[in-house]
């Protein structure tokens, strides 16, 4: 044992890789949803409060994983600050329903335990990912819904607020657009479904969720959601969905999605991209790359993933315009981009 310890700090030393500091690899993504972001309509203004509460966001996940706290606490710190942003699409600054209300969804996956909790079309509690946090940790469930899973809320002691706490003006115009649309591709196609697919993707993301790799090499993925502009008859997207939004295994990596729901359910995108990494022994930004960009962009699928995997490695790809996001680890600065060029 100790003449193998000392061979790999030999091999270590030959190679340059500093073998104490690879142990330790820690790091963090984050992302506030991918889509149709337009580059005219981003006033300096507008991108300088994204990129500063992507940073808020980051750095608050990043401090905790540099003191030493587990991964799990890092994207929680990270979604909730999304979450209270009105900029984004979770919590508040939800998207509306086609009534008109707010519906949240919600996911998070221990990496070791593999085991995971959820939450789908919560109207009243404020912060969804606290209460997916509590399905997995103190539920015998994965998944809770609607009226249930906020009396477990009740239970727990969450915050619940009035369903108009998620309301902001910009979502609200959001939808009226949106129902116009509707109207109209409904007329010619006489069937709401088929209308909705036909929305164009302003409508359907900005999506958050986070993704991190801590000192004890546990990883860990969150995702929290409230869906598509305009979603109906109790429509539920991948966000909740461990596998298709959110997925984490020590043995590959950690992933948070954001995009066409639809899509990222049916392609299980986020257990895809792990099992890449674990059966093909690919690596991460192959294997995120592949899904994101050959199999979603085949079957007609836009978004893009956040993914980390146990070395610390960061991956970020999107087939979208853009994608808000942010990273930081002990071997990369912060990064906070949105566009593709950024
Ligand atoms: N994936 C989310 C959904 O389909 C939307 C998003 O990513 O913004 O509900």
């Amino acid at each position: 044992m100790k003449n193998l310890l000392a061979a790999a700090l030999c091999i270590g030393a030959a190679l340059n890789v500093n073998v104490a500091s690879a142990e330790e690899a820690f790091g963090i993504a984050i992302h506030g949803g991918a889509g149709t972001i337009n580059k005219a309509k981003m006033t300096p203004d507008k991108r300088a409060n994204y990129e500063a509460t992507l940073a808020k966001a980051v750095t608050a996940g990043y401090a905790l994983l540099e003191k030493g706290e587990s991964s799990e606490k890092a994207i929680i710190a990270a979604i909730q600050i999304l979450e209270a942003s009105p900029l984004f699409n979770a919590g508040k600054g939800a998207v509306y329903t086609f009534e008109g209300h707010h519906e949240l969804d919600a996911s998070i996956m221990d990496g070791k335990t593999l085991n995971a909790g959820a939450v789908s079309g919560v109207k009243t509690v404020k912060s969804p990912i606290a209460l997916a946090q509590e399905v997995m940790n103190n539920s015998v469930h994965v998944m809770l819904s609607g009226e249930g899973a906020e009396a477990f809320a009740k239970k727990q002691n969450l915050e619940l607020v009035d369903n108009n706490y998620f309301n902001t003006k910009s979502r609200y115009e959001a939808l009226l657009r949106a129902k116009k649309k509707l109207a109209e591709k409904e007329r010619e196609l006489k069937d709401f479904q088929a209308a909705h697919q036909l929305l164009d993707n302003e409508y359907k993301y900005g999506t958050v969720g986070a993704v991190a790799l801590d000192k004890n090499g546990n990883l860990f993925a969150g995702t929290s959601t409230g869906g598509m502009t305009a979603k109906r008859y109790g429509r539920i997207g991948d966000a909740p969905i461990i596998g298709a939004g959110t997925y984490a295994n020590n043995n590959s990596c950690a992933v948070s999605a954001t995009g066409h729901g639809e899509y990222f359910i049916r392609y299980h995108v986020a257990a895809d991209i792990c099992a890449r990494v674990e059966y093909q022994g690919k690596s991460l930004a192959e294997a995120a790359d592949t899904v994101v960009n050959d199999v979603l962009v085949s079957a007609g699928g836009s978004g893009g993933v956040i993914a980390i995997d146990t070395q610390g490695n960061i991956a970020m790809p999107f087939n979208s315009k853009g994608m808000y996001r942010a990273s930081m680890s002990n071997k990369q600065d912060m990064k906070v981009a949105i566009f593709a060029d950024d």
